[in-house]
């Protein structure tokens, strides 16, 4: 219903893998078409693999109170038997995120019967999540909040933002994002990189409680400004407001009279143990970041990630590196010239080092990013990003060194791009660029 017809399995392990991603979420795996075409695949009951890419059933459900969480399983008859939990409590065929009439207490039970990791999903989010409608896992998960093991931070927080509440120290935290369409812009926006022993449910579960020292490595995923609901915004016209602007105003906007929505920045606040984020030892670094073909775009300031352009450019750096990850988090800036336009090098250099001016989003707007015009601007985002050292410390293999390149004058705002021709590239473009997008994102 929400996503692109060509969101098939063998699909989406093709463009992962270009993506640089190994394990994916099913998503949707209680819906009984969806887990047919999950069944087709395995290799067997634990096993869902398409060459190199596995999967492990997932999915979001909605429970009574509108908050969302997301469950991960052990098997193929795992997520059987889940959906069989519960269906009587609301209706499977109709969503691949399923409504049901059980609340977050009961939903853990449900999980931990099942052998499911259960965590609240983009738990920041105003409408559909914990911190929508409770100040505390507790309120939400009562007698099970023990068992609860993650956070899913979800597009508009990071750890920085989650680390200020001393009651989600213990817990991992999950960057990952949902995806509606199997474009590699779409697919695995935001990501987690783990120490796993294996690439199975097992490993992945021994990663998320810290067992035998394997853990998350690095959380990677856009800054949180971006989200639409960062700020305390004016649901109709957009406009900003502080918070105490808002709590004088009674939350309707002096403007236009709409509904002030609370943002994520001004949940945090209220929620917050701490001034500044106190990390515990194990938390990873937290890398912002945006899709390599955006970053392309942004580098050339073109209309669309399906230019020509961007097309031609973020192939040669996909051919050169294997993935988007390599070429983004872990290459050689030298390497990085292959792509022939030092506009591209300087741009992803620019967003290794959070050199990046943000315009934050609120009240349903997405917020934007551009590329500094110089680096005395005040504006410019110095803090939060990686340091060369942290990168080499977390590169799986082996990390580069970024040189002091800066980038320059290079995203114009939106309306003001350069026209040009969609190119012909794989994935094909006969669907609109945001198939299944629009309003039916959380975040
Ligand atoms: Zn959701
Ligand atoms: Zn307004």
């Amino acid at each position: 219903m929400a996503s692109s017809r060509r969101m098939e399995l063998p699909t989406i392990a093709r463009e992962a893998s270009k993506k640089g991603m190994e394990l994916i979420g099913t998503a949707d795996c209680t819906h009984p078409k969806w887990l047919e075409e999950i069944k087709r695949v395995s290799v067997s009951d634990e096993e869902i693999r398409i060459d190199e890419i596995y999967f492990i059933p997932t999915t979001e459900i909605e429970d009574r109170n509108r908050v969302h969480h997301l469950l991960i399983l052990p098997s193929v008859s795992k997520a059987e038997e889940l959906a069989e939990r519960i269906a009587p409590f609301g209706n499977l065929e109709a969503d691949g995120r399923p409504s049901v009439r059980l609340n977050g207490t009961e939903l853990a039970e449900i999980a931990k019967d099942v052998g499911a990791l259960i965590g609240p999903c983009h738990a920041f989010t105003p409408w559909t999540a914990l911190y929508g409608y409770h100040d505390s896992l507790k309120s939400c998960y009562g007698d099970m909040t023990d068992y609860i093991s993650f956070l899913e931070l979800g597009l508009s927080a990071d750890s920085d933002y989650a680390d200020r509440i001393q009651d989600l120290h213990r817990l991992t935290f999950l960057s990952n994002s949902d995806a509606h369409s199997p474009y590699t812009n779409k697919l695995a926006r935001e990501f987690t990189q783990f120490d796993v022993p294996e690439l199975t449910f097992d490993g992945l579960k021994k990663a998320i409680l810290r067992e035998q020292g394997y853990k998350a490595t690095l959380n990677v995923g856009f800054f949180p400004e971006e989200g639409k609901y960062n700020r305390s915004a004016c649901i109709k016209c957009f406009t900003q407001y502080p918070l105490s602007e808002a709590v004088e105003n009674k939350w309707r906007c002096p403007v236009c009279g709409g509904v002030i929505k609370k943002g994520v920045f001004d949940r945090v606040n209220e929620l917050a143990d701490f001034k500044e984020p106190k990390h515990p030892e194990y938390r990873p670094p937290y890398l912002h970041l945006i899709p390599l073909a955006e970053i392309i775009q942004m580098a050339l300031g073109h209309a669309s990630v399906q230019t020509k352009g961007v097309q031609t450019a973020w192939n040669k750096l996909i051919e050169r590196f294997g993935n988007e990850v390599k070429a983004l988090i872990y290459s050689e800036p030298e390497d990085l010239k292959v792509v022939g336009d030092d506009r591209i090098v300087n741009a992803i250099l620019a967003f290794r080092k959070g050199n990046v001016i943000i315009h934050p989003g609120g009240g349903g707007q997405y917020g934007w990013l551009e590329l500094p015009e110089n680096l005395k601007n005040e504006e410019i985002r110095q803090t939060g990003q990686l340091s060369f050292a942290d990168l080499e410390e977390i590169n799986p293999t082996k990390a580069s060194k970024p040189e002091k390149n800066r980038a320059k004058n290079l995203r114009k705002k939106p309306g003001e791009t350069e026209k040009e021709k969609p190119g012909n590239q794989e994935p094909n473009n006969t669907e609109p660029d945001d198939a299944g997008q629009s309003s039916l994102f959380d975040f």
